[in-house]
């Protein structure tokens, strides 16, 4: 069932309801722990992503060995500039990073090796993630183009999205118009798409993940990478982090399967219609209760088919809830995206960050950029193969080239 609020949405309010909301999303990336991460640690919902096949003994031998073409060819921490800070999490730091010989730019992801083995479960979902993201390849993902380790740090080498977070974006406009919202949901539900067609829940949908390419579309990034603890305590025990994007059946710990990700869209778009999650309250437990018991309330101020959409993602049985890419993609809301074009990426996005040039961080927080750059991160520490099969190497171009334009 779904009721109205009586009162319109007010610019005040939404004003009000915006810095609780930034509150609370600080808070949120502050905390060690993150309930997905504990969950993928329950092997009764991992299966989905039993990778150990992908583990097979010629990858663990060729670990250290990165090949391009035909020619192998090591790449090492040694081969970057790195040059900021833009990010960080629990076990370490996202770097904008310049590689040496090619002058592309990556974002490189450098995490601790020591806090993440003495929690040896994620050190060992971390090596199959990273297997696994040789499979993905889809224009709304962030690729992987190295892996590689030091005795101390595992780097993940990535795409770039010099756009920064959706989230910072949302934060400057307080919420988006409808187009804007669209062209995003329809772009995150394209990749979400793809994913599941590998039979592979994301499962981490929450607007930090989304990115912004330079051009203005979508990166989802932080899948099958950790940045957060897995605690096999935490597994069936209480929750840590806060459960806005999380639906019911993961909150009750049942089984869960691919609507989950649709949930988690649902919460994402209404985030960018109404400047904030659905059922969203200060205190945590109370948002936990109202995301399994408190029917949908959306207020005025969107469009019929926004509402609908709405309701169709955020239904609490995953039964009733929309199931699959093919019914979102003909939803009256998305009536105006030409999927293929979408995927093309023709469609022109409604906004475009603004880059002055590509080490321009105006689009990353300065808690960030003004962080020191660690002097050891190019260091030869010896690679020593704590984490063996870890490396890896993709033949794919880089995201970011020196060819910088402004169009
Ligand atoms: P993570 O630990 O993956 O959540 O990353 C922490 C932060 O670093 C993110 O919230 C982003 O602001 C930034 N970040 C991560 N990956 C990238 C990327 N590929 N390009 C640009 N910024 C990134």
């Amino acid at each position: 069932m779904v009721k109205n609020l009586k009162s319109p949405v007010t610019y005040a309010k939404m004003k009000g309801l915006m810095s609780q909301f930034s509150a609370l999303i600080k808070e949120r990336k502050a905390l060690a722990s993150d309930l997905m991460l504990k969950l993928v640690a329950s092997p009764k919902i991992y299966r989905r992503f039993d990778s150990h096949g992908f583990l097979r003994p010629e990858e663990d031998a060729a670990d250290e060995l990165c090949f391009r073409g035909a020619s192998p060819q090591k790449v090492t921490a040694a081969d970057f500039d790195y040059l900021k800070v833009i990010g960080t999490g629990s076990f370490g730091k996202v770097l904008l990073a310049k590689q040496k010989d090619t002058k592309n730019y990556y974002a490189v992801k450098v995490l601790q090796k020591h806090p993440i083995l003495q929690r040896k479960e994620q050190g060992h979902i971390m090596c199959e993630r990273s297997v696994l993201l040789r499979t993905l390849n889809h224009p709304f993902l962030v690729r992987l183009h190295y892996c590689f380790q030091t005795s101390g740090k595992l780097y993940f080498v990535l795409d770039y999205a010099s756009g920064g977070e959706l989230f910072y974006h949302l934060q400057q406009e307080r919420v988006f118009l409808e187009p804007r919202a669209r062209f995003y949901a329809a772009e995150i539900a394209s990749a979400l798409g793809y994913l599941h067609a590998l039979d592979i829940i994301y499962r981490d949908l929450k607007l930090e993940n989304v990115l912004l390419d330079r051009s203005g579309h979508i990166l989802l990034t932080d899948f099958g990478l950790c940045k957060e603890g897995v605690d096999r305590e935490g597994r069936t025990g209480t929750f840590c982090g806060t459960p806005e994007y999380l639906p019911p059946e993961v909150l009750e710990q049942r089984e869960y399967g691919l609507t989950t990700d649709w949930w988690a869209l649902g919460v994402v778009l209404h985030e960018m219609v109404y400047g904030q999650p659905p059922f969203f309250s200060e205190s945590r437990s109370r948002m936990l209760k109202n995301i399994l018991y408190q029917p949908l309330l959306l207020s005025p101020g969107i469009s019929k088919p926004a509402r609908d959409l709405l309701q169709r993602l955020l239904e609490k049985d995953p039964r009733k809830r929309l199931q699959n890419l093919a019914e979102l993609e003909c939803h009256p809301f998305f009536s105006s995206i030409n999927w293929t074009e979408l995927v093309e990426k023709k469609v022109r996005p409604p906004f475009r960050p603004s880059l002055s040039g590509p080490v321009d961080l105006v689009n990353f927080d300065p808690e960030f950029t003004q962080l020191p750059v660690p002097p050891s991160l190019s260091a030869c520490e010896g690679s020593g193969l704590t984490f063996p099969g870890f490396s890896f190497t993709s033949d794919n171009g880089p995201a970011v080239s020196t060819q910088f334009s402004r169009r």
